[in-house]
C-alpha cells in the first residue's frame, strides 16, 4: 500500500461527512466569489448605467445579473432604493457565505478530530500488543512523540491542508468561472500574468522542501539532546561533563539556527517577489482592461471594476496551491513513522490453534531450552528443569546470570530461541498468551503504582474486586496496617511511581495485589535494596502466606526465601552451575556457599565480615 493509499484509507469511513464538507466549501466559494460580482450591481446603480444599456446582445454576466438581482432591485427607479436593494443583498449573500463557512470549518474539524482519535487508538493499542523487546531497543521518548507529535503532524495533513487546498481549487473555479462571464479576453490576460507570478513559489518548493526538512531534523536532535541530558543529568554532574554536554548542545542550536535562517530567507524572499510580479500582472490587466472599457466598449466601467476585484481574489488560491507542496513535508513525514511504528511486527502472539489455560496445576518444565536476546549471544543455555506443581524455587546467581531472562520465558514475554518451556505440560506457545499470563501473579522487583487509589492499585488486573476481598488481600499483604494509618486509608492516591510509599510498603501493595489475583503460579523478584528488619520480616511473613499452595518462581536474594525453597537453581553465565536445596548446596561448597558467604557473612561461622553487596543489578538501573 502507497502512503496516499494508506492515508486515504482514514478517511474512508467518514466519506459522507466529507462529501457535506465539499459542498459547504463549494458554496462558501462561490457566495464569497458572488460578493464581489455584487461590485457591478452596486457601481451600476450608484452610476445609473446599468443593466445593459439596452444595446444589441448583452454579455453573458449582464444576463445573468438581469436573471438575477436586477430581479429584486428596480434600477430605473429611486437610486437610492437601489443601492440600498443591492446592499441588501450583498449582505445576504454576507451571511449566507458565513453560515457555510460555519458549517465547513465544523465539519472539517469534526472529520479530523475523528480521525486523530482512530489513529491515536490505532497507535496506542499497538503500543499495548508490542513485545517487550521492542521496548528494550526503542527509546521512550520516541514512541511518545510518535503517539503525540507524529500523529498531530498527520492529522493536519489529512484535514487542514486537504480542505485549504480544496476550499482554494473552488474559489479558483468559481472566480474564473465569473471573470470569463465577464471578459474572456481580459481572462486571458490575466493567465498570462497570474502563473508568471506564482511560478516563484514553484521555483522554491525544492530547496524549501529540502531546508524544512533539514529544520525538522534539527529540531529533533534539539529535544532529543535535552531529553538525553536530563534523564543522564547525574552522570553528567558527576562525570563533569558539563562543559562537553555545553558545546555539544552550542552546536546543535547553532546548526538549527543557520538552517532555519536560511529557509525562511527563501521563504520571506518568495512573498515579496510573488507580490511584485502579482503587482506588475494586475498593471498589465488594469491598462488591458480600461482599454477594453475605454475604445471597444465590450466592457462597462462596472463590470471592469468587478473583474479587477475578482482577479486580485485570485492571488490567494493560486499562492496557496503553488505553496501546496511544500506545506504538506511535516505531515508527510509524520504519517511515514506513523505507519512505520504501526507496521512493527508483533511476534507474541497466539499461534493458530492456541488453547485457552484454564484452571492450571501450575507444572513448569524447561526442556534444553536456550535463549539470545540478540543473534549469537546466548544468554541461557541447555537450561532442563522440571518444576512440579505447587512447589517453590529459587533462582540465584550473579548479577547478569539470566534469572530475570529464566522467570520471563515462563510468562512468555520472550520466546526461547531453541527447547521449550512448558506450563501444564504443553508448550506456553501453544498456549493462548492472555491465558498463560492470567494463570500467574508477576511481583516485579520494582513496583509500578498507578495514579490512582491504593485500593484500585492493589485491584489492578483483578477486575471487579470487592472492597471486603481488597482488604483482606492487603491484611494478608501486611499491607493493612499502614494503609489505614494513612489518613485516606484505601482511598489515598498515590502519586506516580508510588512515591511517599516506603519500598517495603510499595512491595507489600504489590504483594496484595498477587494475593489478590489468586493465580496458581507465582513469579517474585526480590527486592535487593535492603528494608529495615521491621518492613523484611512483615514482607517476608507475607510472601510466606502467599507461596502457600501454588508453583513459585522466586528470584531469591534473602536467605530466609532461600532456606524456603524445595529446589535452588544457581545460574552462572546462562548455564545452571548447581541445584539442590539450601543444606545440600551449602555441604557442597561450589558458587553457592560463596554466593551466601559473601551476602550473610553473619550467618557463616569463621567467615570474615564482607561488606553486603548485593549480587543483582536491577533491570531499572540497566535500563
Ligand atoms: P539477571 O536477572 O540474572 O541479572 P538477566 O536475565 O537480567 O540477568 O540478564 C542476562 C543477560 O542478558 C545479561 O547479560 C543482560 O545484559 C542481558 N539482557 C537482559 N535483558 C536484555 C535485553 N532486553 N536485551 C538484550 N540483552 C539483555
Amino acid at each position: 500500500m502507497t502512503l496516499y493509499t494508506r492515508l486515504r484509507s482514514y478517511l474512508r469511513p467518514y466519506r459522507g461527512v466529507l462529501a457535506a464538507a465539499g459542498v459547504a466549501t463549494f458554496a462558501f466559494a462561490a457566495l464569497d466569489a458572488s460578493a464581489y460580482v455584487l461590485l457591478i450591481p452596486l457601481v451600476d446603480t450608484l452610476f445609473r448605467t446599468g443593466p445593459t444599456g439596452g444595446s444589441g446582445d448583452p454579455d453573458p454576466m449582464s444576463r445573468l445579473l438581469d436573471a438575477t438581482v436586477y430581479r429584486f432591485v428596480d434600477v430605473q427607479g429611486d437610486p437610492l432604493q437601489a443601492v440600498q436593494g443591492v446592499i441588501v443583498l450583498i449582505l445576504v449573500v454576507f451571511l449566507l457565505k458565513n453560515l457555510f463557512d460555519f458549517a465547513r470549518t465544523y465539519l472539517v474539524a469534526w472529520v479530523e478530530q475523528t480521525v486523530t482519535r482512530d489513529l491515536r487508538n490505532e497507535v496506542y493499542d499497538h503500543v499495548l500488543r508490542l513485545d517487550l523487546s521492542f521496548f528494550g531497543r526503542t527509546r521512550v521518548g520516541q514512541i511518545t512523540s510518535r503517539l503525540t507529535h507524529d500523529v498531530e503532524q498527520l492529522r493536519r495533513l489529512l484535514t487542514t491542508e486537504l480542505a485549504r487546498l480544496l476550499s482554494s481549487g473552488f474559489e479558483f473555479s468559481v472566480a474564473v468561472v465569473f471573470m470569463l462571464l465577464l471578459s474572456w479576453k481580459l481572462t486571458l490576460a490575466a493567465f498570462v500574468v497570474i502563473p508568471g507570478a506564482m511560478g516563484v513559489w514553484g521555483l522554491l518548493v525544492k530547496p524549501l522542501r529540502r531546508g524544512d526538512r533539514r529544520v525538522l531534523d534539527l529540531a529533533g536532535d534539539v529535544s532529543a539532546q535535552i531529553q538525553e541530558t536530563l534523564s543522564g543529568i547525574r552522570v553528567v554532574k558527576s562525570s563533569s561533563a558539563e562543559d562537553i554536554e555545553r558545546e555539544r548542545f552550542r552546536s546543535i542550536t547553532g546548526a538549527y539556527h543557520r538552517a532555519f535562517l536560511k529557509a525562511e530567507q527563501l521563504r520571506a524572499l518568495a512573498g515579496p517577489l510573488t507580490e511584485t510580479l502579482a503587482t506588475v500582472g494586475t498593471v498589465v490587466i488594469l491598462l488591458y482592461g480600461a482599454r477594453l472599457v475605454v475604445s471597444d466598449g465590450a466592457l462597462s466601467g462596472a463590470q471592469f471594476v468587478g473583474f479587477v476585484a475578482l482577479s486580485i481574489k485570485l492571488y490567494r488560491p493560486v499562492k496557496y496551491a503553488a505553496k501546496f507542496p511544500t506545506l504538506v513535508q511535516p505531515g508527510l513525514a509524520g504519517a511515514e513513522r506513523v505507519f512505520e511504528f504501526l507496521d512493527t511486527p508483533v511476534e507474541i502472539r497466539d499461534r493458530p490453534g492456541a488453547r485457552v489455560l484454564s484452571s492450571p496445576t501450575g507444572a513448569i518444565t524447561f526442556e534444553d531450552v536456550a535463549f539470545e536476546y540478540r543473534p549469537g549471544e546466548p544468554v541461557l543455555q541447555d537450561i532442563t528443569v522440571e518444576i512440579p506443581a505447587g512447589s517453590v524455587v529459587a533462582l540465584v546467581g550473579p548479577s547478569g546470570a539470566g534469572k530475570t531472562t529464566f522467570a520471563d520465558l515462563v510468562a512468555r514475554f520472550y520466546d526461547v530461541t531453541s527447547g521449550r518451556v512448558t506450563v501444564d505440560g504443553v508448550d506456553v506457545r501453544d498456549w493462548t498468551v492472555s491465558s498463560l499470563r492470567a494463570s500467574m501473579g508477576i511481583v516485579p522487583q520494582e513496583t509500578v503504582l498507578f495514579h490512582d487509589t491504593i485500593a484500585a492499585n492493589i485491584a489492578y488486573g483483578s477486575r471487579g474486586a470487592t472492597e471486603l476481598e481488597i482488604r483482606v488481600a492487603a491484611r494478608a499483604a501486611n499491607a493493612h496496617t499502614f494503609i489505614t494509618a494513612l489518613p485516606e486509608g484505601y482511598d489515598r492516591v498515590v502519586g506516580e511511581r508510588g512515591t511517599r510509599l516506603s519500598g517495603g510498603e510499595r512491595q507489600r501493595i504489590a504483594l496484595a495485589r498477587a494475593i489478590l489475583r489468586d493465580r496458581p503460579i507465582l513469579i517474585f523478584d526480590e527486592a535487593t535494596s535492603a528494608l529495615d528488619t521491621e518492613s523484611e520480616r512483615l514482607v517476608q511473613e507475607a510472601v510466606g502466606r502467599l507461596m502457600g499452595g501454588r508453583t513459585v518462581l522466586v528470584i531469591a536474594h534473602r536467605l530466609s526465601t532461600v532456606r524456603r525453597a524445595d529446589l535452588i537453581l544457581v545460574l552462572r553465565e546462562g548455564r545452571i552451575v548447581e541445584r539442590g536445596d539450601h543444606d545440600s548446596l551449602l555441604a557442597a561448597g561450589g558458587l553457592y556457599r560463596r554466593l551466601h558467604e559473601l551476602q550473610h557473612p553473619e550467618a557463616v561461622e569463621g567467615v570474615q565480615r564482607v561488606a553486603h553487596t548485593p549480587p543483582v543489578r536491577s533491570r531499572e538501573a540497566r535500563a
